[in-house]
């Protein structure tokens, strides 16, 4: 089983790539942003309650999030394993999942993460806004505020990782196909 954490800022590309190592690998996308924008559409209890962090662009709190993870690993116990996007985001929500993880004895194999400069991000959120109507892409500061969530709250979660010698990082720039090139070398 590969588990593999696709790490990076908002607009480094882990969505798009997170789509491409599944179709060739053959892993389960785990996605909790693309889980929470479903819940809000629902308007279920999640929804409703993680759109009034995702507005702004603050993280979701641990507890709501950490619910997701549980059930998806639960229900698919003899996959070929997960490429996780936008999750873990804290260094708690790590533990969580290695503890998960631990207990069905497939632990994380790689965190790979890509690296983008922060003017390149700014340009491609605000590219996706129009792309896919993602609210919170459109204005700046909400922009600006992930950004700043990222490198407070979600940069230590590297750190953790890169402890447990499982860090490998690539450039995050180029053609989408230059990149999952990069990602290939290392899975
Ligand atoms: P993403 O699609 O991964 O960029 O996530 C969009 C938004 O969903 C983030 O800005 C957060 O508000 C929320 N979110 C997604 N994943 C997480 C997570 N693992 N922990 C907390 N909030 C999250």
């Amino acid at each position: 089983m590969k588990n593999i954490i696709l790490f990076g800022a908002p607009g480094a590309g882990k969505g798009t790539q997170a789509r491409k190592i599944v179709e060739a690998y053959s892993l389960i996308h785990f996605s909790t942003g693309d889980i929470l924008r479903s819940a809000i559409e629902k308007k279920s209890k999640l929804g409703v309650e993680a759109q009034k962090f995702m507005k702004k662009g603050e993280l979701v709190p641990d507890n709501l999030v950490i619910g997701l993870i549980e059930d998806k690993i639960c229900a698919n116990k003899n996959a070929k394993g997960f490429i996780f996007d936008g999750f873990p985001r804290t260094v708690e929500q790590a533990i969580v999942l290695d503890k998960l993880l631990e207990r069905i004895e497939k632990p994380i194999s790689k965190m790979i993460r890509i690296l983008v400069e922060e003017e390149e991000l700014i340009k491609r959120l605000k590219n996706r806004a129009i792309e896919q109507d993602r609210p919170d892409d459109k204005k700046t500061e909400i922009i600006e505020n992930r950004i700043k969530v990222y490198l407070e709250k979600t940069l230590p979660v590297a750190a953790y990782y890169k402890n447990q010698n499982k860090l490998t990082e690539i450039k995050g720039e180029g053609t989408i196909n230059d990149i999952f090139e990069r990602i290939s070398k290392i899975l």
